[in-house]
């Protein structure tokens, strides 16, 4: 679930606003988005992906609300680490690239028509 939008990272881009499939976020004019209805939030990290500069943190709990420290979270790295883990943002390797796809068709039939 979503739990924050760091202010102080934030550069007001309201990518978040646009890409979240659930309309979580309320843009705020001159401002960082504010979480307005974190309940509806589907914990698909949609938003943390698309943040430029690493603003977001998205816990990995469906069900529930965990309390975090946006200290603990610079520290630990995981402000916008579902973006580096998928390699979007410069100089990193985007996860398309070591696809396995290819590899797992060449040992199974091929399905299509
Ligand atoms: S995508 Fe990131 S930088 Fe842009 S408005 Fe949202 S939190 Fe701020
Ligand atoms: S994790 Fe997905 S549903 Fe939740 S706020 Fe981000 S984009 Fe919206």
């Amino acid at each position: 679930m979503i739990e924050l939008v760091s202010v102080s990272r934030c550069i007001e881009c309201n990518l978040c606003v646009k890409v979240c499939p659930t309309h979580v976020f309320d843009e705020v004019e001159g401002a960082a988005p504010v979480i307005a209805r974190q309940s509806d939030c589907q914990t698909c990290f949609i938003c943390e992906a698309y943040c430029p500069v690493d603003a977001l943190y998205v816990a990995p709990f469906a069900d529930r609300s965990v309390p975090v420290s946006e200290d603990d979270l610079e520290e630990s790295g995981a402000l916008g680490g579902w973006r580096a883990t998928i390699g979007w943002g410069p100089g990193r390797t985007p996860i398309a690239k070591t696809d396995s796809t290819p590899l797992l068709e060449s040992i199974s039939p091929r399905r299509r028509g």
